[in-house]
Parts: structure tokens; sequence; C-alpha cells
């Protein structure tokens, strides 16, 4: 039996709180694999995008000087962000774990964020990063439909509504995203680029980041993160150390200790 078996039936994975980021272009299938992750790990799904959208619809400060930015599409500002994020990390949900999304989106974010954690003694464990060349998010984000009620999303050629234009599950018609048209998505495109790639380069030198081919079906993505995040929580479990003892290694077992 393997270890991964065994941590599967012992459920060890569920105890250990898992700190996770998923990073990639929008389009990339972030929000589906967010979701997927929640539920297995448990996770605080911290999405930056879906606390700005809550901000625009209270019509808080914070919403209406965001709502003006997203809609040409571009980036809101880093101390607005990082107020907004301090504020979430510190609620009760995030010990057991959690997922960022959408976060951190400039080097600045991400070195903040870093320290941050590691000031709270709770280290990320990986940084997932989804990768898609921009004609296939072009392609992808035009046909995109997603349902107002309960936020999901569908494709119209890949993953069509059994009803067209309303939603699998609670019938809610399904809207066309102001910023799901070309030119917005081509704007997003650059500024993903010249924004992230920095933070992506960030998380890699500090080893941290591990890379998906996205354009592959959404299940194959799925089971490579599952893979991923498995040797990320491996690093740090107490089989794993155990493992290295019955392996009879003298080596020092670093940060591996048990909880
Ligand atoms: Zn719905």
């Amino acid at each position: 039996m393997s270890v991964l078996d065994l941590r599967r039936l012992t459920g060890v994975a569920r105890q250990q709180a898992l700190r996770l980021i998923l990073i990639g272009p929008p389009g990339a299938g972030k929000g589906t694999q967010a979701a997927v992750l929640k539920d297995r790990y448990a996770l605080a799904h911290i999405s930056t995008g879906d606390m700005l959208r809550e901000e625009v619809r209270r019509q808080s400060p914070l919403g209406l000087q965001a709502k003006t930015l997203m809609a040409a599409g571009r980036l809101v500002p880093d101390a607005l962000i990082l107020d907004m994020m301090a504020q979430r990390l510190q609620q009760p949900d995030v010990s057991r774990g959690f997922l960022l999304d959408g976060f951190p989106r400039s080097r600045a974010q991400a070195e903040a964020l870093v320290s941050r954690l590691a000031a709270h003694n709770q280290p990320l464990h990986s940084v997932v990063q989804l990768d898609l060349q921009d004609e296939e998010i072009v392609r992808r984000l035009c046909l995109r439909r997603s349902c107002p009620a309960c936020g999901r999303v569908y494709h119209l050629q890949s993953n069509a509504p059994i009803a067209a234009g309303y939603c699998d599950a609670d019938g809610s018609a399904l809207v066309h995203r102001e910023d799901d048209n070309e030119a917005t998505i081509r704007t997003r495109l650059a500024v993903f680029h010249e924004q992230t790639e920095p933070v992506i380069e960030f998380f890699r030198s500090v080893g941290l980041l591990q890379r998906v081919d996205a354009s592959l079906p959404i299940e194959h993505v799925e089971h490579l993160i599952e893979r991923l995040v498995q040797g990320a929580l491996t690093k740090t479990s107490p089989l794993r150390t155990s493992r290295r003892l019955t392996a009879g290694k003298t080596r020092s077992l670093g940060r591996a200790v048990p909880r």
C-alpha cells in the first residue's frame, strides 16, 4: 500500500490544514478546480474577485472605487486588496486551511502575503499555476455563460446547459458577464501577463510553484492538481516522518514535526 493510499484511508490529508494558491489567467478553469479543492479539503475559498463583486453589490466605498476599474478590465490597487485580504485572513475558518484564488496579483502582494503567513507560522504548501495559451482563453471566455444565482459556469460548446439559456441547477436565466467580451478579455490578458508573471517568477524562485497544463480535460487537470497537493502535504506529514524513521535515515527531519 502506498503512502498516498494510507493517507486517504486514515484521513490524514483532511486533518492537515492545506494552504494553497491557484494562479492562472482568466478562463483557465480556476473556479472549477477551486470548487473541487474546497470540498475535498474543507478549505476556506478566498476569491478576491468574489469579494470585490460583493463590495460592488453592497455599493461600499471600496466597491464603488473597484467597479470603475474592473469594468475597464483594470486591476484594483495593491493597498486596497491587501486591506481586504488582511481582514479576510483573520476570520476563524482560515485556520482549517485556505485556497487563494485571484490573489496575489503583483509581486508586492505576493511578498506581503508570504511574510504575513510566515509571521503567523502558516506557510504555504503550494502555488499551482494553471497554464493556458491566450487564444484558447479568448475562445473559452467568449462562449462562457454563468448563473447569477448559484455561480455555476457553462460553456456554449463544451459544457452547455440542458435547456439553452437556463441554469441546470436552479433554472435561473444565464448571463454573459460584462467583462467576457473579446476586447475586455484581451485587456485582462495583457494586464495579467504584465502584472502576474513577476508573481509566478517570485513563487518559482522560492520553490513553491507547480505548473499544470490547463488545456487538458477538466478531470485530468483535477487529477494532476491532486497529485501535486498530496506531494506538497506529504513533505510535512507525520507519515512521511515515520516512513523516514523506519527507513533508518539519520538525516535531520527538518520541519516535519507530527501535529
Ligand atoms: Zn444556478
